[in-house]
């Protein structure tokens, strides 16, 4: 028997946001190809530049390591969990550990990639190590696609069709047999180090919300294929019904992949035949388009992609602060507008169509920057996503690249008539309109004050007046766009 300590060969896999052990092809390469894996978290918020992970996320992330973990335990493996700089902490593994390699599933975020970049370079060509790096997070590289001028895709209907012509059923590796550790294992800090959990437990109802990890978003799924995916087009947009499949933060955290979606989805290949699966997975192909924009234009967060909004007049932020603050807190007297940020609150996720009518409220009928809402969601979701998120909010306020035009105001109370008629998703989250029957409840003020008091409702004392005028605010915007046109 030729001596272990010798001949034994040691990999590191670095998981970031590829939280799940099925699916990974950085965990399954180091299993296959080496003796020891360690696998390890890393929690380094400053490598994350300005979009370190917000409060919800943080939640969502304790629990998805603490899932992580107790899965790689049943495998005799741990998670090796590790604060600080990066780089800094790789080198005091692989130093330790004596560690030859390194894997990663990439990451796509302008500043991660480029410190990753950085790391890359220093293994291979400083520390002359082993390194290599995998696509877990989508089903074509943010670079793959083009269009026939060679260009990164800025509309989604052409992307959406390349897609579709293109399509192939991607390999999803199994979970690994084993995910053998060294016999001493590096050290690791307890989760509970990391302080990603609040002092304050507003977090409580997630809870009942919530369950993460890899396991929870399978089962998901599962839920999702057998009772909702049937009627996914017709109840899409309905926000009082479960008609959609809450994967969101389970995708951002990498728990569960697109590619076991789709695979699932469509297991005698793509495109599908059941026109509710391709409506899903024009959904999914939303989020790869996202991604290929910030991927291409990393100016997404930060910046309007249509470049005349730069100069967009919006209010002063002095003048719009109290404005900002009732908008946070459901707090507006628009109710629609209140139950999504009530629902934001209170579970860490809204729906997309009310995401739609918030976002639009405040870049709009508020005329409040939408970098403003954009950072709110960032520290209030548990689905985050740097892609996602700003193409959303580009999207609603009319000067992201494939965005609603600008003129196209949504009027909250039309679509809540149009998307709650019965009111039944307001009623949820704002308990004290609970009375007023029908759709009446989108625009209590419509109702005169001796019926809201039969109803136990006083506007401006039980339930906030409006703060702004609908029709007035929508033509403050029309007038403000007027003038970049
Ligand atoms: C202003 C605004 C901000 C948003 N911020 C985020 C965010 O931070 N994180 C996030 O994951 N999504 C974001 N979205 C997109 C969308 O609202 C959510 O993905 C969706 O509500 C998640 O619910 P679900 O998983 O049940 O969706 P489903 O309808 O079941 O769709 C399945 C998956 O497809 C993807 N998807 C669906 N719609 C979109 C979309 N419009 N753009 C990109 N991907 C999509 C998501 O990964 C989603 O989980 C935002 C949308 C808007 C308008």
């Amino acid at each position: 028997m030729p001596d272990s300590k010798v001949t034994s060969t040691t990999a590191i896999v670095w998981l970031r946001q590829d939280l799940r052990l099925a699916d990974n092809p950085a965990l399954a390469y180091g299993c296959r190809h080496f003796q020891q894996v360690i696998p390890v978290y890393i929690w380094d918020p400053q490598g994350e530049a300005d979009w370190a992970p917000g409060a919800a996320s943080r939640w969502w992330l304790h629990h998805s390591l603490s899932a992580l973990d107790k899965s790689l335990r049943e495998r005799f493996s741990q998670l090796i969990i590790r604060a600080g700089d990066s780089q800094a902490e790789l080198a005091n593994l692989i130093d330790t550990c004596n560690a030859t390699a390194v894997f990663w599933n990439r990451r796509y975020e302008p500043a991660v990639s480029q410190r990753d970049a950085d790391i890359k370079n220093w293994l291979k060509d400083e520390l002359q190590l082993e390194c290599r790096s995998f696509n877990a997070w989508l089903c074509w590289e943010p670079w793959e696609l083009q269009t026939g001028q060679g260009n990164p895709y800025r509309v989604f209907t052409p992307m959406w069709k390349r897609m579709l012509n293109e399509w192939r059923l991607p390999e999803t590796p199994g979970i690994p047999d084993s995910v053998p550790l060294p016999e001493q294992p590096p050290e690791s800090l307890q989760l509970d180090q990391l302080n990603l959990l609040p002092g304050l437990d507003w977090d409580k109802q997630f809870y009942q919300h919530w369950q993460p990890g890899e396991q929870a978003g399978m089962r998901q799924l599962q839920r999702f294929t057998s009772s909702a995916l049937g009627d996914y087009l017709e109840q899409r947009d309905l926000p009082a019904e479960s008609g959609i499949s809450r994967l969101s933060p389970h995708l951002h955290f990498g728990e569960i992949s697109t590619r076991q979606i789709v695979r699932q989805l469509c297991p005698d290949g793509y495109p599908a035949a059941d026109r509710q699966v391709n409506g899903y997975l024009r959904q999914l192909a939303w989020r790869e388009f996202s991604w290929q924009l910030l991927y291409n234009f990393p100016q997404l967060p930060h910046l309007p992609l249509q470049e005349k909004f730069i100069a967009f007049p919006w209010r002063d932020s002095k003048a719009y602060q109290g404005d900002l603050v009732a908008w946070q807190k459901g707090l507006t007297g628009i109710p629609i507008i209140d139950a999504g940020m009530r629902e934001l609150w209170v579970t860490g996720w809204m729906h997309n169509r009310v995401r739609m009518l918030v976002a639009s409220f405040l870049t709009k009928n508020l005329l409040i920057p939408w970098q403003a809402g954009q950072a709110w969601f960032w520290d209030t979701l548990v689905d985050a996503d740097l892609a996602n998120n700003s193409q959303g909010w580009q999207w609603t306020a009319g000067c992201g690249a494939d965005a609603s035009p600008y003129f196209r105001i949504f009027n909250p109370v039309t679509q809540a008539e149009r998307f709650d008629p019965m009111g039944d998703y307001v009623r949820q989250w704002v308990p004290e309109l609970d009375a007023i029957q029908g759709k009446a409840i989108h625009s209590p003020w419509t109702l005169d004050a001796s019926s809201l008091q039969a109803l136990g409702v006083e506007l401006g004392k039980t339930y906030p007046l409006p703060i702004v005028d609908l029709k007035v605010t929508r033509e403050r915007a029309l007038a403000a766009y007027q003038r970049i046109r």
